[in-house]
């Protein structure tokens, strides 16, 4: 028992603190279960330190401490139909009328939302349930975490913030690319980039949320209700749940929930049911861990067993080199696997992954496989896995820095880097040149027809004709399809061109506010980093790749060869406190002109608009308002004062 708490204790800390697991969730519960059983069959020797007895969680440094008003609790777990029926014998026996809400179980991280008076006043994470960290700032950059409340209430909520799937995927291809180390799954990528301090990173990664629970006394009846009065709040509430008295339907649901759970946007780890009578869950009140009116069914782990075969080292569009493991076919959650990323050197040495090995495969976020460790009772091998010294695509020597975890190729006429810049140039969310994938521009390469991006607009229908396997219709095809895409919005093309840090969000809001690629090519640093969501890291990347001469060169090369370089969408103001908020001023105000309040609400980001409808979010009323505070009184809309006003 003492050797579980250790381990479990270890396991705690590397999930909760350095969101950085090094066993499944699955390999957790088992052990956990096993300290469980054990308590209950020797009471006596439960460790004063045993997991069983807290929430799990610890505050980072960095953070400051928060408090929290109402404790925040784990849930209890069951992991067949047989526990669940057990709950249900165990609820009915006292509240024979007790009916059941099922959720989704969001795989993110808890976070805790104070309102008061209708304002966002603090976010904090869960910690040890009884103090958290406050994260405020970060929670305020996630779009779906409503500032202000439709009415002045005074709330605390709780939810998940979660990081869907999309988004994992495309952070951690980018972090691949930069040689670093790749998050596990989506929950550390979210618990990570939450509990991190740099807010413009936050902004960027594209968090989401759903809140489930109202912990400050709820005036519903029922859970149900609840999430009703959330989704109007206009908190994210997720639409997907059952209402029913019999675990038997809850049963049904959570089958039916199993069998899509690949194709949601997000990662979910289980379902969650709750009595739905708050009345009841009163009376049922909560163990030192967790409320004895849920429990929270865990889906069988997504884990299989297979043999690498032999391991295919790629070198990406940046040099990084990546290892891709050969494995046996296994079935794995409804597809066969045969390859499994093994993502970097310093992963390989660190797990001692080898030829031969049979390993423990497993999908990062329901979507790549990855190898999560080797069975060593299964190993036959005793080599090493032998690694690259030089580079599988220009035989260039590789590097390793000592602060990534990849292995590099830094030779910059390395043939496969640019074939994948190009890959990436065409790809949909870059220039969209549908018929212009892999396949054709290795060809064009082979050919000697690219080499750099700008040199797919000097391409004619002949060139396409002279490579094998092409013929006239396709040509025409391939030929029309980049003439297109000439004049798509520059932020396609400024996501094409791959520099660090620019994903296709960031293209987008760096056009969105200097309207031109030539004007970005211009910016200073400071420029960049003020950008809401931006930042010093991303201002640094745009000046040192737009100071290079090659850059200009291909600048004036593509707008020669007649590509847009402007902006299409419409020019926006940054992410701000008050963005998406329509406010009316009225009546005499102190402190400010009516202009200068104005301006200053649009530097928040609202918009300030002159007459008060029932698409008015906020009313700021001065002194001896009139009519149009009479009007806003009448349809419910938020009424702010000048103080308020200063104190934004
Ligand atoms: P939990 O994740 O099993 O359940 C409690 C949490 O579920 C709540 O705090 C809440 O944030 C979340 N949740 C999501 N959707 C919800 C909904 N609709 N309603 C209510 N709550 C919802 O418990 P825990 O204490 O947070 O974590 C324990 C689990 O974490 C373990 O079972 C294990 O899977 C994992 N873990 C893994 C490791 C590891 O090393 N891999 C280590 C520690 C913990």
């Amino acid at each position: 028992m003492r050797d579980l708490v250790a381990q479990l204790n270890r396991y705690a800390k590397e999930y909760y603190t350095d969101d950085n697991p090094s066993v499944s969730d699955a390999e957790y519960d088992a052990l956990y279960r096993q300290l469980v059983d054990l308590e209950t069959a020797y009471p006596d020797l439960v460790q004063a330190d045993s997991p069983t007895h807290r929430v799990g969680g610890m505050i980072l440094s960095g953070f400051e401490k928060y408090q929290h008003d109402y404790p925040l609790y784990s849930l209890q777990d069951a992991f067949s139909e047989s526990e669940l029926l057990e709950f249900d014998k165990r609820i009915k026996k006292e509240f024979p009328q007790a009916t059941y809400l099922a959720e989704l179980k969001i795989d993110g991280l808890s976070i805790s939302l104070t309102y008061v008076d209708g304002l966002l006043q603090v976010g904090a994470t869960r910690g040890d349930g009884l103090v958290g960290e406050n994260i405020t700032e970060n929670l305020r950059r996630i779009k779906d975490i409503p500032l202000s409340l439709p009415a002045p209430v005074n709330l605390t909520v709780r939810g998940e913030a979660y990081l869907p799937k999309k988004s994992f995927e495309s952070l951690n291809a980018e972090r691949r690319e930069q040689g670093q180390a790749e998050f596990a799954n989506p929950r550390n990528a979210a618990a990570g980039t939450l509990r991190q301090l740099d807010t413009a990173m936050v902004a960027q990664r594209q968090l989401a949320t759903f809140l489930y629970q109202e912990a400050s006394p709820s005036r519903q009846a029922s859970q149900e209700a609840v999430l009703t009065t959330l989704g109007q709040y206009g908190f994210s509430v997720n639409p997907r749940y059952r209402v029913s008295a019999s675990m038997a339907d809850i049963w049904q649901f959570i089958q039916e929930v199993g069998q899509d759970r690949g194709r949601l946007p997000y990662d979910i780890d289980g379902i969650v049911i709750k009595v739905n009578e708050l009345a009841i869950q009163e009376e049922l009140g909560f163990t030192v861990k967790a409320p004895r009116w849920a429990i929270a069914y865990k889906f069988p782990a997504e884990e299989k067993e297979a043999v690498i075969e032999s391991v295919d080292w790629t070198v990406g569009r940046t040099g990084v080199v990546t290892p891709t493991a050969n494995l046996s076919p296994v079935q794995l959650a409804g597809t066969k696997v045969s390859r499994a990323t093994l993502h970097n050197v310093d992963y390989i040495a660190d797990k001692d992954i080898r030829i031969g090995d049979t390993v423990i495969v497993y999908k990062a976020g329901d979507i790549i496989p990855a190898v999560l460790k080797v069975v060593t009772t299964k190993r036959t091998s005793q080599e090493k896995m032998p690694v690259p010294s030089h580079c599988p695509s220009c035989q260039e020597e590789l590097l390793h820095y000592e602060d990534e975890v990849a292995l590099r190729c830094i030779n910059p006429q390395c043939p496969s880097q640019l074939q994948e810049r190009l890959i990436h140039f065409a790809s949909r969310q870059a220039m969209n040149i549908v018929g212009l994938g892999p396949a054709v521009i290795k060809k064009l390469f082979q050919a000697d027809l690219v080499h750099d991006v700008a040199d797919i607009y000097q391409l004619s229908k002949e060139d396409f004709l002279a490579l094998e396997g092409i013929k006239d219709k396709s040509a025409d095809k391939l030929y029309q399809a980049i003439q297109a895409s000439k004049s798509h919005s520059a932020e396609k093309l400024l996501f094409g061109l791959g520099i660090r840090h620019v994903g296709s969000k960031v293209s987008q809001q760096l056009l969105e506010y200097f309207g031109d690629l030539n004007r970005l090519s211009q910016a200073q640093v400071e420029e960049v980093a003020q950008i809401d969501g931006l930042g010093q890291t991303v201002g640094q990347a745009i000046v040192s790749y737009f100071s290079t001469k090659g850059a200009q060169q291909l600048l004036t090369e593509l707008a020669e060869a007649g590509l847009n370089l402007t902006f299409k969408g419409q020019l926006v103001l940054g992410d701000a406190l008050l963005s998406g908020q329509t406010v009316v001023l009225t009546g005499k105000l102190e402190k400010f002109t009516r202009q200068a309040a104005k301006e200053k609400l649009q530097a928040l980001g609202a918009k300030v608009t002159g007459s008060v409808s029932k698409k008015t979010d906020i009313l700021v009323a001065g002194s001896d308002a009139g009519s149009k505070l009479a009007k806003a009184q009448a349809l419910g809309i938020t009424i702010k004062s000048e103080e308020w006003l200063e104190e934004l």
